[in-house]
């Protein structure tokens, strides 16, 4: 792009007015799902008896048999056509962090030459897309290429555009996971069983604990005509270069900032897309860095939330366009500012409350939240490096460690209050905390604890796994990343932990010991063992780092090597004991998150050489010859002596920018020989370590010799939309 249509180019973006968004003459609460096939309009185009079978299916796991399947779709495909539908698909979530879709029209021949609209049980209920083009991590050979995905009943169908889309799991023909869902859906299973069989403890009569989950999603937003300027962006979805911009974040005056005109303006119109489909955004704000965002829905089932993360992430980018804007998802699209994270608010509850409430009225209730607070950091610090490796990729590499949120240690943060009681916990002796006296006398020498955590005042930014009153919130997930890739950890992690627990009490009550002094004792136990991952203080410092490693917590930083977790002996055992994924499985996965770390840097270094080469350097070369003209000019026209003094500071210049150019030169002919050594690497894992170790720094390195050229060459030839230019517009 030459400079005169940058200029074009960023005019124009300064100049858009914002697209109006009419106000809807209902409320939210009136149009929230409608194009959701919800309960609600179960019950209005099924019959009775197929609506209350659905009702077990969605409840209880029933499984769906092909007669009520063809009702219902009969009754869906009515609901659907009524808005214009016209397709449907099985919509999943495959492990290339997106979502995938096959439309197939509703027509059929009707036997008489003419075509019938039909959408039959067994169409809702199993596809067979050709599975052979999604990554699985060598489990299905191509030439064996089918999988297939099947309709979850648990997350309602909806309609987009003129497609009814039916969320799917998808599955190998011999059984193996090829996304996201079904593990998630195994791990939810998981936790159910372990946490209601810890929360009978309690309150016997709890039937099923569900895990809620709320995501809190950061973006970006960049005027699509400076995007289109910027092939590192359209390719990567980062900026590989550009220099800070004067202002940036430092006044701290975009975060909760008014909300700008165009941004308003798309951020109502995605709100009714999302409130139509079903998702029940609440929260909308400035972000930290400028020109970036947030968004947050009241928190769901997890399941259903992590559907509804996708759903919306997809809506984000295509009401983006509608407005002029391209929304950037990637973790740290921008150098010098915040990046990009997906805060997960996590928590159990059962069909009674939450089980992480905090302030407990009676003792008992005080010992159950004591309880799974204990049992999640158990889990946590039992597999911290394994939920590191949940949320680590390419993307979020650049966000983790550095010195932004999250630190690249997993440690939780609970607060002065809760750990002073647990410490107390910890210190006290068995008979100073617990008396019982016959079963309605129990005292514990818990103290009460406040009601002010729930809206807790010391809340530490730093930390990744921080307690916010009523659930964990694990702020270390990517902007970009499905929700799904943590929480299948968490949730199996919580599982596993709960699991051991309940072991341990019930053997001390087969033993003689009183139930609520078996929990107690246990809870001690863990108390102590999970203690190195209690963390209040500063998690960017460099004394943190030393400690945390002392403690044995892990302190990897290599995005590859962090990898390794989901291989290590106690993941296998996890995962295979509470029936998650298989050794096969998981082998598969790491394999895939392998090489797409490799493809992802692979791709940037490949456009970085391409924009150094044909963009970079002949503009800096370009400027060097018009000071080295003018030096000679200048020579021309003064005696030696005051000509050598007048040209000084050109002088310097050509020199400054033939140093940077040589530098930038030589270094991309390092950077593709880097990538041709790593390339002829068999081993997928060797081959990603050589990525990390080799390729990505010399694009760190070559990109402060462009950010500097950046500084000195004419404004007039700079090609590409500069920082200041794409992060303020309005
Ligand atoms: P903040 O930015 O202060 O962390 P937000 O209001 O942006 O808070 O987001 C908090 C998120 O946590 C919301 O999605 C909210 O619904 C969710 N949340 C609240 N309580 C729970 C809970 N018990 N379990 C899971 N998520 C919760
Ligand atoms: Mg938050």
């Amino acid at each position: 792009m030459s400079s005169t249509l940058r200029f074009q180019v960023v005019r124009g973006a300064f100049n858009k007015k914002p697209i109006p968004v009419p106000n809807r003459a209902e409320r939210p609460s009136e149009f929230f799902g409608k194009y959701v096939f919800n309960r609600k309009k179960m019950y209005q185009y099924l019959p009775a008896k197929v609506y209350k079978k659905m009702c077990d299916v969605m409840d209880n796991g029933d499984t769906l048999d092909l007669a009520t399947a063809n009702i219902v779709a009969e009754g869906m495909k009515k609901w659907a056509m009524e808005l214009g539908a016209t397709h449907c698909t099985h919509w999943f979530q495959p492990l290339t962090e997106g979502t995938a879709e096959k439309h197939d029209g509703f027509v059929e021949h009707d036997g008489k030459g003419g075509l019938a609209e039909e959408f039959t049980g067994k169409q809702l209920v199993q596809q067979e897309p050709d599975a052979s083009s999604f990554p699985s991590g060598g489990i299905r050979s191509t030439f064996e290429a089918r999988g297939y995905s099947a309709w979850d009943p648990a997350s309602p169908v909806f309609v987009v555009g003129d497609t009814l889309m039916i969320p799917t799991v998808f599955i190998s023909y011999t059984g193996e996971a090829l996304d996201y869902k079904a593990p998630l859906k195994k791990s939810l299973m998981a936790v159910d069983k372990a946490a209601t069989a810890v929360a009978r403890y309690f309150y016997p009569d709890v039937k099923k604990v569900i895990t809620n989950l709320g995501w809190e999603q950061e973006y970006f937003l960049v005027d699509e005509d400076l995007y289109a300027a910027r092939p590192d962006l359209v390719m990567t979805g980062r900026t590989l270069m550009g220099h800070d911009s004067a202002k940036n974040q430092q006044m701290d005056d975009h975060y909760f900032g008014n909300i700008p005109g165009r941004v308003a303006a798309f951020m109502k119109d995605l709100e009714i897309k999302a409130l139509e489909l079903g998702i029940p955004c609440k929260t909308r704000h400035n972000e930290v860095a400028p020109n970036q965002f947030e968004l947050a829905p009241i928190f769901e089932e997890c399941n259903l939330a992590v559907d509804h993360n996708m759903l919306l992430m997809m809506l984000m980018r295509k009401v983006a366009r509608k407005h002029g804007f391209r929304c950037l998802l990637h973790e740290k699209p921008f150098g010098g500012v915040n990046g990009s994270g997906k805060h997960n608010n996590w928590s159990l509850s059962t069909d009674t409350g939450v089980l992480l409430h905090a302030p407990g009225k009676t003792p008992l209730d005080n010992l159950r939240f004591v309880t799974f607070l204990v049992e999640s950091l158990m889990a946590v610090y039992k597999h911290n490096g394994l939920l590191k490796a949940s949320i680590i990729s390419a993307t979020n590499a650049h966000r983790l460690g550095a010195n932004e949120a999250p630190p690249a240690i997993i440690s939780s943060f609970l607060g002065k209050q809760l750990s002073e009681l647990l410490n107390h916990l910890e210190n006290a002796t068995d008979e100073e905390i617990i008396n019982l006296k016959g079963k309605q006398s129990l005292t514990l020498d818990i103290p009460q604890i406040p009601e002010i955590l729930l809206d807790n005042t010391d809340r530490n930014r730093t930390s990744p796994f921080a307690f916010t009153g009523n659930r964990f919130e694990f702020r270390a997930a990517g902007s970009q990343a499905n929700c799904a890739a943590s929480m299948i950890v968490l949730n199996t992690a919580m599982a596993e932990a709960l699991t051991n627990f309940k072991e341990r009490v019930d053997k001390l009550v087969e033993g003689g010991t009183e139930p609520m002094k078996a929990v107690l004792k246990t809870v001690r136990e863990d108390i102590l063992t999970c203690k190195p991952i209690r963390f209040d203080g500063n998690g960017y410092s460099e004394e943190w780092k030393q400690e945390a490693a002392r403690r044995g917590l892990d302190v990897e930083n290599s995005a590859p090597l962090m990898l390794d977790n989901y291989l290590k002996p106690d993941t296998i055992k996890m995962f295979g004991d509470m029936h998650v994924l298989s050794e096969a499985e998981l082998e598969a996965r790491t394999e895939i998150k392998q090489e797409t770390y490799t493809k992802k840097i692979q791709i940037e270094a490949r456009i970085f050489g391409d924009l150094c080469l044909n963009h970079i350097i002949p503009v800096a070369t370009k400027y060097q010859s018009q000071l080295i003209d003018n030096v000679h000019k200048v020579k021309e026209i003064f005696p030696e002596q005051t000509a050598i003094k007048v040209s000084a500071n050109n002088l310097a210049l050509i020199e400054r920018i033939s140093e940077h150019s040589s530098f930038i030169t030589e270094n991309v002919e390092a950077l593709i020989e880097a990538r041709r050594v790593a390339n002829k690497i068999e081993s997928v894992r060797q081959k990603a370590i050589a990525y990390h170790d080799t390729v990505a720094p010399l694009i760190e390195k070559i990109r402060y010799h462009i950010d500097e050229l950046e500084l000195i060459v004419d404004d007039e030839l700079w090609p590409l939309p500069k920082y200041r230019e794409m992060l303020f517009i309005r």
